[in-house]
């Protein structure tokens, strides 16, 4: 490995074997004569086999520096796989990422229970430039790892089947490149990691309340994509990802016999009303092309054929493509309800458990990106990519900051095509450097960008 020389140690203690998971220091050899450098023992190819070197003279400085990081990174993103938490017990990972920026001088604010943030360069930069936020996610999901490789989850039936140790070792590998080059910086840099973006509520609330957007002007993230080439980047501007809430409906009534439901709320016949009038009004007073679907997944009530009962529930998902409409969906939803089951004498309650928002690309941060990835990663690395009905929490920050999140291709090229949220994920590593370099660049330039307004401006 390289020395690292503005650090203090090259690899976290931690990972020398920590007292919570013992594990045996990542061994890293010299390079190979075809270029690839294996890291314990398995070799990984060097992005350049992928991407020509940048022709900036900044960017292919910055090519540099991170490429000199690559094999400890992978390294990191090795362990990281290996030792999985689940969201808001990130402890050990919190401590491995808190080491290594401690290791390169820098000064780690770490949250209460997990989750960190680092500043690097200027508070204030140049012509009053805000920070410019990072974003990386800590957690793994509680799926059993099958992936069969040597840095296989030790911890049973949790796995990093997200990525989310590719996107914590990219954050981290561009914190610790600009902090070398941070001379340069025009905005100053703030690298977040958030615990919990599998759960809801997700950490990125957390970090917002603990004040992590403070100072910030923009936000950037990558998610993997296993569906995309190592070394491409897919954008998008506009929702990337979706919303999903969770609906219930709990109607009551006085109940009754079958014979005299004009005595009575007809309990069962309200939830009919509600189970295919709601979904259609909902259909007509929200746009359309805001793909809005209220779909339900189970319906309660009753015990007998001859018997009204007193109470029912039904309980579906709301889904929702557009930011604007989901705002509006909450408000929508209740009166709809209401208004249907007014007339039936049956009372009714509504419970709208909001998820998460569609993250939502700014055009100008999305332009960012995409010159961050045409500068480190190609002229032809960028591909438009697809709005995902999955939901990110990353999403919250864009409410508050304008900012983008990338997708970021795993797959081989030639390679099987894996899936997120499946326990036999693998990703081409050389994801972690080509990640670490476009979020590197993407803070660079962002600190020249023009900036947008605040969403709520
Ligand atoms: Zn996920
Ligand atoms: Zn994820």
């Amino acid at each position: 490995m390289p020395a690292l020389p503005s650090d203090r140690s090259a690899v976290p203690s931690t990972l020398a074997g920590g007292a919570a998971a013992p594990r045996p220091r990542p061994r890293v050899d010299g390079g190979e004569a075809d270029g690839a450098t294996p890291v314990d023992g398995h070799p990984v190819p060097p992005l350049r086999t992928l991407a020509p070197l940048p022709a900036d003279p900044e960017a292919r400085a910055l090519a540099a520096v991170v490429a000199e990081l690559r094999d400890e990174l992978v390294a990191i993103r090795r362990d990281l796989h290996a030792h999985p938490e689940l969201g808001r017990t990130e402890e050990r990972t919190t401590r491995v990422v808190a080491e290594r920026l401690r290791a390169a001088g820098l000064e780690p604010h770490v949250l209460p229970g997990s989750g960190l943030w680092c500043d690097i360069g200027p508070t204030v930069g140049r012509h009053g430039a805000r920070r410019v936020a990072l974003r990386a996610d800590l957690d793994g999901l509680p799926v059993p790892d099958t992936c069969r490789l040597p840095w296989a989850s030790t911890s049973r039936g949790i796995a990093h089947a997200c990525g989310h140790d590719v996107h914590t070792t990219a954050v981290l590998g561009a914190g610790l490149a600009l902090a070398r080059v941070s001379a340069g910086l025009d905005a100053g840099v703030r690298l977040v990691f958030q615990p919990a973006e599998e759960v809801q509520p997700g950490g990125s609330l957390d970090v917002m309340a603990a004040g992590g957007l403070d100072g910030v002007g923009r936000i950037f993230a990558v998610h993997c994509d296993p569906k995309l080439d190592v070394g491409l980047v897919g954008t998008r501007i506009g929702p990337i990802t979706s919303a999903s809430d969770e609906v219930t409906v709990i109607l009551s009534g006085a109940g009754g016999h079958t014979s005299r439901p004009h005595l009575t709320g007809d309990l069962v016949y309200a939830l009919g009303q509600v189970i295919t009038q709601v979904p259609a009004v909902l259909g007509r007073r929200l746009d359309p092309r805001s793909g809005v679907n209220l779909t339900w997944g189970a319906v309660r009530a009753g015990t007998v054929h001859n018997a009204i009962p007193a109470s029912g529930t039904l309980q579906g998902t709301l889904r929702c493509l557009d930011v604007r409409a989901w705002e509006h969906a909450s408000q929508v939803l209740e009166a709809a309800v209401h208004d249907v089951v007014r007339p039936l004498g049956v009372d009714v309650e509504v419970r709208h458990a909001r998820g998460v928002p569609p993250v939502e690309n700014r055009e100008g941060a999305t332009g960012v990106l995409e010159a961050a990835a045409r500068d480190v990663l190609g002229p032809a690395s960028v591909r438009l990519t697809e709005q995902s009905l999955g939901g990110e929490d990353f999403a919250w920050y864009l409410q508050k900051v304008p900012g983008a999140m990338a997708r970021l291709g795993t797959r081989t090229p030639g390679g099987h095509t894996y899936d997120i949220h499946q326990g036999d994920l693998r990703v081409d590593e050389r994801v972690v450097e080509a990640g670490a370099l476009l979020l590197a660049r993407a803070a660079q330039l962002a600190g020249r960008a023009p900036a947008e307004p605040a969403p709520l401006d």
